[in-house]
This record gives C-alpha cells, structure tokens and sequence, in this order.
C-alpha cells in the first residue's frame, strides 16, 4: 500500500518507510493512499475472534504483504501479550446501553500501550531486517513517555531518550518511565516545562547532524501511523461484540491530539457502521469549538486535571481535514498557512459533512469531578478524569438512545489519584497488583539543563554503537 502526505508534496512512501518517517516533508501527515473496505459480510464473518486474531485482519491490507502474514501475526501476538485482561479490551456496562471500553489493561495502564507495544515490535522486526538501528526521540507530558518506553524496553535496534519537564509530572508517571532500567532506555528530567520539551525535540528532528553515522530519529507521537492504524481494530472490537455490522454503535472519546478518535473515524470509513463519534475536550477545546461554532482558534494552554488531554493544537485533525477536502493537498496546505495567523474556519461543506458524524462536548474540571462522583456513586465504576469527560460528552450529545454508547476509558484511575481525591469519592484508587512495588523500585533519570547542546551531548554519549 502506498501513502501520501496530505500537503500534496512529499514522496509516497510504502508502509515500512511510513513507519519510520515523522512529518512528511512537505510539513504534511502521511495517510493512506486508499483505505482498504470491508463489507458487511466479511465484518459479520469476524464474530467470536480473539482480539489478536481481528488485528490481524484489520492491520494486514495496510501492510499489503510487505511484511508476511505469519511475522506480522507474531509481532501482533507479543505485542498484547502483556496486557493483564484476557479480552484486551474488555466492555464494561455502566448505564443503559451505555459502555465502558477498558483500554487500560496494557502495561503502562493507558490506551496508548494499544499502538506503542505493537509499534515497539515492528520497528525492531523491520529494523532487524534491514540490519539498521534507529535513535527514538519523544517529549511526553506523561502517559506517551512511559508507553514509548514500555513498548521499546526489549528492542535490539532502538536506543530511546525520553525528555520530560522536570518535577512537572506526576510521581507514578514519572516512575513508570525511570525505573526501566533497560540498556536502550534514557530518561532525560529537562529543567524547563513540556513546550521546551517539545522545541528540543522538534529542533533535534530538523538537524539530525549530532546523530552518529547512518543513525536516524524516529517518533512515537500520534504523527506515526502505525499508531493510528492499531487503534482501529478496537473500534471493530467493540462494535463486533455489540452487534455489528446489523447494529449500529456510538463512540466517545476523551480527545486531546485527535488521534485516537481519528481511529474511529478510519473504521467508520472502513465499514464499521458507526452512527455518531463524540469529541470530548477539557478546557483546551479547540475541537469542540471548531464543531460547535467553526472556531478554530489557537487559545493559551490551560492546565487541567486531565493533563494528557492538554492540548492547543490537535495534530492528527489536519488527516481528518484532507478528507473533508477531497483529498486535495494544496487546499490543505492553504489551510494551514491561514491557520499561522491564528484561525482557520472551515468551509461550510466540510464543517456540514464533519458535523454529520462527530458531536463535541467540552468540560471544565469541576463538571468532569462531578461526574467521577456521580457515576461513583450510582455504579461504585471509578472513572479516571479523562475518561469521565467521554462519558458525560456522550451522554450530552447522545442522538439515538437505542444505539449502545461506548465511551473509551483511556487511563486506570490510580494514574491520576490527585483527581480522583478531589472528586471526593472518598476511595483511593489502588495500583493493579504487577505495579504495586513501583514507589519501590530504582529509578534512573538524567536531569540535564535547557540547552540543545547539552541534551545532544548526552544523547551522543549514550547511543550504543
Ligand atoms: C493521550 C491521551 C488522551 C488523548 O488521546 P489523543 O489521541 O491525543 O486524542 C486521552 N486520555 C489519555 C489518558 C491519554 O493518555
């Protein structure tokens, strides 16, 4: 399968290229040139398999033979055996046909363990075979750093520096990262907040000249598209053991870069019968308000208590954007300009076919409290602050109560036990029983100071030749 940049300018690439390039080159996101199309006979004939088994079938037309059906069965095979539930991604009732889909039962108790395990297991296969190694350079404001790190702990081929704000995570974020004590793992406490993170990485992926010979970066954020693809088959997961492809199913989304929601517009376009996505923001509501009002205006970063959702700018909205478009690459790279000066209204054609799948809802973080109490109390179900804002975005925009609502739990709550001490729910939120010596173990972590040279000096020094 060959993949575009949806600026129009960059060369096509073929799915094992895609997955070690970042930004196109022409600034743009790769997208797959065509989306493979299931019918409902085929969806119908999926029923009863193993969450492993229907990822192969979702993930293999994208790979398009690239990588042989049995090697890419075994990197899907590793890849979730490691979460803690049988199912992968259990549902859980919580109302009238209301649910709750688990996705927090991989190692690092966030959704992000879906892409970033199996992401780790095929670059060291693709990498292996191409006897290449590559440097992994990411800025995390928490649950991306640890799942990065957990997904490339074992790879042969990968040496990973993870920069984060220094004492500007949580303590069981920031423990989850340092205490792999892997040979490739490096952790780096950077003295400044998680913008200078990011410039530092952003910087570093512009001049790559500090690298050693033939070594080059790649990234784990939601750019990648590998990551987006994984994320698709639990869409299929879900809407299967509710009755797809006869029944139709809703989703909401705690939604920060877009990225995961993006995934459920893919399978939606794929053939799932999907009759509403819910955007739920917190205060960074860029997203509800360019659906709600077509303002998509950058605004100041607000903190909130659901941190991995604090965001000004949802990048992966531009690969929604290029749909909308018609799949036309200059009308997107236009758009993109205009939004350099600080808005980018879209046209009433794309904002009318948008609106036709995707509600948004946006909470601050005393409705969102609210709503870990209330749901507490009715069901004694603990939501962790991101997923209570998808639960009640799909509660208030919900179209059709007939439709089974499924609302994506993206985090365990004991990753976030400020919120839920605040909530006033009275109950601690206990770590699952692998992590409960996590307070204990060592930890390993280079606090270095605001300077390029600095962070690269140190990368050069550790990068295993
Ligand atoms: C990353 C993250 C989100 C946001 O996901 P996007 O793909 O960026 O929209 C929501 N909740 C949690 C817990 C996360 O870690």
């Amino acid at each position: 399968m060959k993949f575009i940049s949806t600026r129009g300018q960059a060369p096509e690439l073929c799915f094992e290229d895609v997955v070690l390039t970042g930004l196109a080159s022409d600034g743009g996101l790769y997208v797959p040139a065509t989306l493979p199309q299931f019918s409902a006979a085929e969806i119908a004939s999926w029923r009863g398999l193993s969450y492993q088994e229907l990822a192969f079938k979702i993930i293999a037309p994208f790979v398009d033979g690239e990588i042989a059906d049995e090697n890419l069965q075994a990197i899907i095979a590793k890849s979730y055996a490691g979460f803690r539930h049988q199912a992968i991604a259990p549902l859980v009732q919580i109302g009238h046909n209301e649910w709750i889909l688990e996705l927090f039962q991989g190692p690092t108790l966030a959704f992000k363990d879906f892409a970033l395990q199996f992401l780790g297991n095929l670059l060291d296969f693709i990498l292996a075979k191409r006897q290449q190694k590559v440097v992994i350079m990411g800025a995390t404001s928490g649950d991306t750093g640890s799942a990065a790190i957990e997904g490339c702990r074992y790879c042969e081929n990968v040496d990973i520096f993870i920069l984060h704000p220094h004492n500007r995570v949580s303590d069981v974020q920031r423990r989850q990262m340092t205490t792999v004590l892997a040979p490739n793992v490096f952790n780096i406490a950077l003295e400044g907040n998680f913008d200078d993170c990011q410039n530092m990485v952003k910087a570093s992926f512009a001049d790559q000249s500090f690298l050693p010979e033939g070594r080059q970066l790649v990234a784990v954020n939601s750019i990648n598209w590998a990551r987006i693809m994984a994320q698709i088959v639990y869409y299929f997961y879900a809407g299967l053991a509710l009755g797809a492809p006869d029944r139709k199913t809703a989703f909401a989304v705690p939604t920060g870069n877009f990225g995961d929601i993006f995934a459920g517009y893919l399978a939606s376009k794929m053939g799932l019968p999907i009759d509403q996505l819910v955007i739920g923001t917190n205060s960074n509501d860029i997203l509800h308000r360019c659906i709600s009002q077509n303002d998509h205006s950058k605004q100041p970063l607000v903190h909130s208590l659901s941190p991995s959702m604090d965001i000004m700018v949802s990048s992966n909205f531009e690969r929604m954007l290029f749909d909308l478009y018609g799949r036309d690459g200059a009308a997107i790279a236009q758009l993109m300009e205009d939004f350099k000066q600080g808005n980018m209204p879209l046209s009433a054609d794309a904002l009318s076919r948008a609106r036709a799948l995707f509600s948004s809802y946006k909470l601050d973080d005393q409705e969102m409290l609210d709503v870990i109490a209330e749901v507490f109390a009715k069901t004694e179900y603990l939501l962790d602050p991101h997923t209570a804002i998808g639960v009640q975005a799909g509660r208030k925009t919900r179209r059709d109560p007939s439709i089974p609502m499924v609302c994506l739990a993206t985090a365990h709550p004991a990753k976030f036990p400020e919120a839920i001490e605040k909530s006033g729910v009275g109950v601690e939120p206990k770590l699952p029983i692998y992590m409960q010596d996590l307070f204990e173990r060592e930890e390993r972590c280079a606090v270095l100071e605001q300077d390029i040279g600095v962070v690269q000096g140190y990368m050069q020094g550790n990068i295993r030749v």
